[in-house]
């Protein structure tokens, strides 16, 4: 089986890039509120209204994923009906571009597969905007090599904060009065540690669906500073 002659293949450079743009993302939105037949001349601020429920009060955002700022992946969030609970690439609330189409093409008996939807993406920016500009190879950084020091400090940094959460009752007393996360919790997702580029730890959590697949990271700032976590969706991750 392979792909309709009008079907090619969306390589991941420009699956990437839909991600990555805004301007993908506003067609994406665009296309929910024709598809969904909803209102769009509703804002407040930074909040728009939500393509997929009767939004009175706006209480859609589009924002740059937390934590893949530096490669862009742009998400659109209700805060309102978690997209009521729609099934592609289970967005639960938050998704890409990409996402954003396919599941207000689903919420119409009319689903279009991750291809179709980038092609129809791909197309409507043709219309609006032109030809996606070709990636300028000679300009694109080299790939960050690590530093081995540095990654080895980090990986015993984890290592010994797991170690230490684990093992210290008092931190996850810590845990659960200031995340609101119990030690059953911990103990049946396991517990992570990590670091961002810029310097920031993170608490991680791995949530799995029934099948034991890889759904969602969720992630908790360490230290007192934020209270903030985020939900890392997987489906990012995938580039
Ligand atoms: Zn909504």
């Amino acid at each position: 089986m392979g792909f309709p002659e009008t079907l090619q293949p969306i390589d991941n450079e420009t699956v990437k890039r839909i991600k990555a743009d805004h301007r993908f993302m506003d067609l994406a939105i665009a296309e929910a509120y024709l598809l969904l037949q909803r209102r769009q001349d509703l804002s407040q601020g930074d909040n728009i209204s939500c393509p997929f429920h009767r939004d009175e009060s706006p209480s859609g955002s589009i924002h740059q994923d937390t934590i893949m700022k530096g490669q862009g992946c742009w998400l659109f969030t209700c805060h309102g009906c978690k997209w009521n609970n729609s099934t592609p690439q289970r967005p639960k609330g938050s998704g890409d571009a990409i996402a954003v189409l396919r599941v207000a093409s689903a919420h119409i008996g009319q689903p279009l597969s991750f291809q179709e939807a980038c092609q129809q993406l791909l197309e409507s920016f043709k219309q609006r905007h032109g030809n996606l500009p070709a990636v300028a190879q000679s300009i694109q950084a080299p790939p960050a090599t690590p530093d081995p020091t540095e990654l080895a400090k980090a990986t015993n940094e984890m290592a010994a904060a797991q170690k230490l959460l684990m093992d210290s009752q008092e931190l996850l007393n810590q845990l659960w009065t200031t995340r609101a996360i119990r030690q059953t919790t911990a103990d049946r997702f396991g517990v992570g540690y990590t670091r961002e580029e810029t310097g920031d730890n993170y608490w991680c959590f791995p949530i799995l669906d029934e099948a034991n697949q890889l759904m969602v990271v969720k992630l908790h700032a360490h230290g007192d500073a934020t209270r903030k976590s985020w939900w890392y969706p997987i489906e990012c991750e995938s580039w």
